[in-house]
């Protein structure tokens, strides 16, 4: 199983990267499966450089904010509007309850009546497991001033966990557990971002990959006011393991080398393809 950052700004796109975006890819005997964790502002755009958009198989939205989940719009429409015609079979949706109605307040009703030709849209539940192709993604509720949740990704015995949104809690150190990767919210900084329950600073994501006993932390979600280097130092100190800040484009294969082949690079299909 791979990752790959597509957008990692926190809470808004920044000058050098989209919002909130993920591109998981697992292979099964050599069909390649692709999904799509958070679809933040912004993010559509470098996904197109990995992935033709009609090659997703499903979409996994966090929470309910536009730096996770707004250019499910700008997809809508890529899917719905190609010249080729509509995409012929509705692109898996798991997000939190109300991800449709959601959508449909930032697009418009008019999408009403297509939007379930387009999307399958599913709701999350606190320690529900859902399957697309051969990866398994378990999902618990964070700590987040919305419904939030936070995923463990597992695919042939590695695992990549990753926080979404949420402040230091039991279930995130639960999905965490042995984890290859713990991709990890470091948006605030101790002793200037004193809000609770909302999200991690370097020090509390280092204590969640340190009691959860994960191989590598990976910072991730901080926002252009933040110097990076402040979180990684805050990490440092709390977790002895390898730890980085992403930028985008990074890619991480956890364990022994998996042959993925690499995605091609065709931001514009000639014809849609059902992905399912
Ligand atoms: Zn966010
Ligand atoms: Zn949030």
């Amino acid at each position: 199983v791979r990752l790959t950052v597509v957008g990692c700004s926190g809470s808004f796109p920044g000058p050098g990267s989209a919002a909130s975006c993920y591109l998981i890819e697992a292979e099964d005997f050599g069909r390649v499966w692709r999904i799509v964790l958070d679809l933040g502002s912004g993010a559509l755009g470098p996904l197109q450089q990995l992935v033709d958009p009609h090659r997703i198989d499903a979409v996994v939205i966090s929470h309910l904010h536009p730096d996770h989940f707004m250019d499910l719009c700008g997809l809508y429409v890529a899917r719905r509007y190609h010249p080729a015609g509509p995409a012929p079979a509705p692109l898996r949706v798991h997000g939190p309850e109300h991800t449709a109605d959601r959508l449909l307040q930032a697009y418009g009703p008019d999408a009403v009546e297509e939007l379930p030709k387009i999307y399958d849209v599913r709701d999350l539940t606190d320690g529900g497991t859902i399957s697309i192709g051969p990866v398994t993604i378990t999902t618990r509720i964070v700590d987040h001033p919305v419904t939030a949740f936070g995923m463990r990704i597992e695919h042939e015995g590695r695992v990549i966990t990753y926080s979404g949104d949420t402040d230091l809690c039991p279930a995130l150190v639960e999905l965490a557990r042995d984890a290859d990767l713990l991709l990890a919210d470091a948006s605030f900084q101790e002793g200037r971002d004193d809000a609770r329950g909302v999200h991690l600073t370097g020090r509390r994501a280092g204590i969640a990959a340190r009691d959860a006993r994960v191989r590598r932390l990976l910072l991730t979600h901080v926002p252009v006011w933040t110097d990076p280097t402040v979180v990684l130092a805050e990490a440092r100190q709390v977790f002895a393991g390898p730890v980085e800040t992403v930028e985008p484009g990074a890619t991480y294969t956890p364990g022994p080398a998996v042959a993925v082949p690499v995605t091609a690079v065709r931001p514009v299909p000639a014809v849609p393809v059902n992905s399912s």
